[in-house]
């Protein structure tokens, strides 16, 4: 029985961010230039409505400019497109995200392959993924930015350990496989149709979990020891009525198994907009050129 260590993603967000408060004013006293985010949002999905109220006043304590664009469900794809190759444009927007999922009228791909890749601090555009891909530098998903620093954290090098991500999806698993494998880490991506999913997950030194889908990744699945990230937010229904907030990974069952793992929430959730602050000050200082 080994004791499980439970990783405060919180607080390290919390530090990141208080980090980056202090570059963000070195950054503006040295070039006079305040980093600018600019978060378009279409339609009224109510958790898209709270991450990007939360970007904005995360973006604003860190002494960035905030900039939000909140458009109707109905609008047409060629006037977001206007939208973005204004902020392209625009020299006091250093960043653009467009807060996913966009209503189904609207194609996210051409969407996002219209954001000037310069300023894409969602890192989906396919040139950063590329640029990912073939190891060049990159602006990387935040998601899996803030797993692989809390990994760091935990384990300093990470080179030779054997890591199992279970999830494929492009904001997540894929670019957190590439994000592992720059960091010399052996890598198996795994999905839907992968066979004896607990098998692969009990080689993982490190252990994934980028699913969708509530405590699928039991105890007995995870290798003693082992450091579990778990990225899964799934909203379930509480025993005595209400909702809560679970992972991927039954968090109970890995007590006593894992070395070290992430709660939710308060894990990697936390992680993700710090990063997208980080992410906002490189983009701003590659433009600005220092
Ligand atoms: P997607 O739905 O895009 O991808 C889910 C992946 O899981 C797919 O690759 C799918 O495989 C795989 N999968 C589904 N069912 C199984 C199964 N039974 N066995 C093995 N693999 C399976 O999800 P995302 O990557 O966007 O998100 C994953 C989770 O992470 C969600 O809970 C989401 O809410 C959360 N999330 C959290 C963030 C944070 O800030 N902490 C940010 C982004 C996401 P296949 O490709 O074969 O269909």
């Amino acid at each position: 029985m080994v004791e499980t260590r439970i990783i405060d993603g919180k607080g390290f967000a919390e530090k990141l961010r208080a980090r980056l408060a202090g570059e963000v004013a070195a950054f503006h006293q040295e070039t006079g230039v305040t980093p600018g985010l600019a978060v378009v949002l279409v339609g009224e999905d109510p958790a898209s409505a709270v991450y990007v109220r939360n970007k904005g006043k995360q973006t604003v304590e860190a002494g960035m400019a905030s900039i939000e664009h909140k458009l109707p469900a109905t609008t047409a794809q060629a006037e977001l497109l206007a939208l973005i190759a204004s902020l392209n444009a625009d020299p006091g927007v250093h960043g653009i995200l467009v807060q996913l999922p966009l209503p189904g009228h609207l194609d996210a791909q051409d969407v996002l392959a219209a954001i000037d890749p310069a300023k894409d601090v969602d890192g989906f555009h396919v040139v950063n993924a590329g640029r990912l891909a073939v190891g060049l530098d990159a602006l990387v998903p935040c998601t899996p930015l803030g797993c692989v620093m809390l990994l760091k954290d935990q384990l300093g090098s990470l080179a030779g350990l054997r890591a199992v991500v279970v999830g494929r999806s492009n904001i997540v698993g894929k670019p957190l496989a590439q994000l592992l494998l720059r960091e010399d880490c052996t890598v198996t991506i795994a999905h839907s149709r992968t066979k004896d999913l607990a098998e692969e997950c009990r080689r993982a030194d490190i252990l994934i979990g980028a699913v969708g889908r509530p405590e699928m990744i039991r105890g007995d699945w995870i290798k003693p020891g082992a450091t579990v990230i778990d990225v899964g937010i799934n909203r379930v229904e509480k025993a005595g009525g209400g909702t809560k907030l679970v992972g991927d990974v039954a968090f109970d069952e890995a007590q006593g198994i894992a070395g070290a793992i992430t709660p939710v929430p308060g894990g990697v959730g936390p992680m993700t907009i710090a990063c997208l602050l980080a992410n906002t000050l490189t983009a701003a200082r590659r433009q600005v050129g220092v």
